[in-house]
């Protein structure tokens, strides 16, 4: 086998209490990525979408953490990569992680699984790293595991893979620019002890909730005493789409990695889609474009396409 192509899926960091370490993986959107085996070591990217990436392999993420597999390597080979983008580049949706991770993923079944998860998640940080500035596998994580994720350290990598229950996802995106660095510089440098406390409080909840399968207790603690309030003005009426959801139904939610897209999550499909309604109409009078997904969420994260 010297050509496979993989689907990388979309994923949601920062889940509410979970800032820099609980992530999910979607359904879709996802990405498409074909990659071949080349005799010369070279990465060869190209993208049959319309959001002008750069191909070049030390500017493109898919480039950035394959260079970093073959020189972990020292492979006399390289690889021909394919990109058909769905995830827009800054959306919030894991967008540069599916394509790192897909890459790297695809790369690994050339050569027949040689590289653990984690070695797979180290070589995508690196796309990562020059995407965002930060080595950060909070979007990585749940993309190379699938389902539900917690990161305890990055450096040296700590994953664990959560159980969960049914869940979907309700996710939208308006269509306006947050730049990371911007979502960033709005965090507060210091955080009240009587916040931190009710933050990790609400993650310990959270994780258990999600092993029970208690879905009140898991609609209780996703609350975000930190990183909510201090970013919340930048998505246009991101309280009304909250209130409303959860009228809707839905267990609850937030902004989905540095945004600007919102989550929220709800037990059935049914419940999701109401979710969905409820947005529309909120958006609607924005003036704003936007895309809604619903999802279930991905057991596998990025996988083999049939
Ligand atoms: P998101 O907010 O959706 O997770 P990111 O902030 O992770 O998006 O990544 C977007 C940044 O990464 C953009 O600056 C984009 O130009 C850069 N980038 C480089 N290569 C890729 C790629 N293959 N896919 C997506 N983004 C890429």
């Amino acid at each position: 086998m010297d050509q496979v192509t993989v689907l990388a899926p979309a994923t949601v960091a920062n889940v509410v209490c979970g800032f820099d370490c609980l992530g999910f993986a979607l359904e879709e959107p996802f990405d498409e990525i074909t990659l071949r085996k080349i005799d010369k070591r070279d990465v060869r990217i190209s993208h049959h979408d319309d959001f002008g990436l750069p191909t070049h392999p030390t500017k493109n993420v898919a480039g950035i953490a394959l260079i970093a597999m073959l020189d972990s390597l020292n492979a006399d080979f390289g690889f021909e990569v394919e990109i058909t983008k769905r995830i827009k580049p800054g959306s919030g949706i894991g967008s540069s992680a599916a394509s790192s991770c897909g890459a790297v993923f695809a790369a690994n079944s050339l050569l027949g699984g040689r590289f653990s998860s984690n070695e797979l998640i180290d070589f995508a940080m690196e796309g990562e790293l020059a995407a965002s500035g930060t080595k950060h596998a909070d979007n990585l994580a749940p993309s190379i595991f699938g389902g539900f994720t917690l990161v305890r350290s990055a450096e040296p990598l700590d994953i664990i893979s959560l159980e969960f229950p049914p869940l979907f996802a309700t996710i939208i995106h308006p269509q306006i620019e947050i730049k990371t660095a911007e979502a960033r510089a709005i965090l507060p440098k210091d955080v009240p002890l009587r916040a931190a406390v009710r933050n990790w409080s609400n993650l310990g909840a959270f994780v258990a909730a999600l092993a029970k399968g208690d879905y009140y207790l898991l609609s209780r603690s996703m609350e975000d005493l930190i990183i909510e309030p201090a970013r919340k003005s930048l998505i246009p009426k991101f309280d009304e789409l909250k209130a409303e959801s959860l009228a809707a139904g839905a267990l609850g939610g937030g902004i989905s990695g540095s945004g600007p897209s919102v989550f929220m999550l709800s037990e059935t499909i049914e419940i999701a889609q109401s979710t969905s309604s409820a947005m529309h109409s909120i958006y609607s009078t924005t003036g704003v474009d936007f895309n809604i997904y619903i999802s279930s969420i991905s057991p596998t994260g990025v996988r083999l396409a049939q």
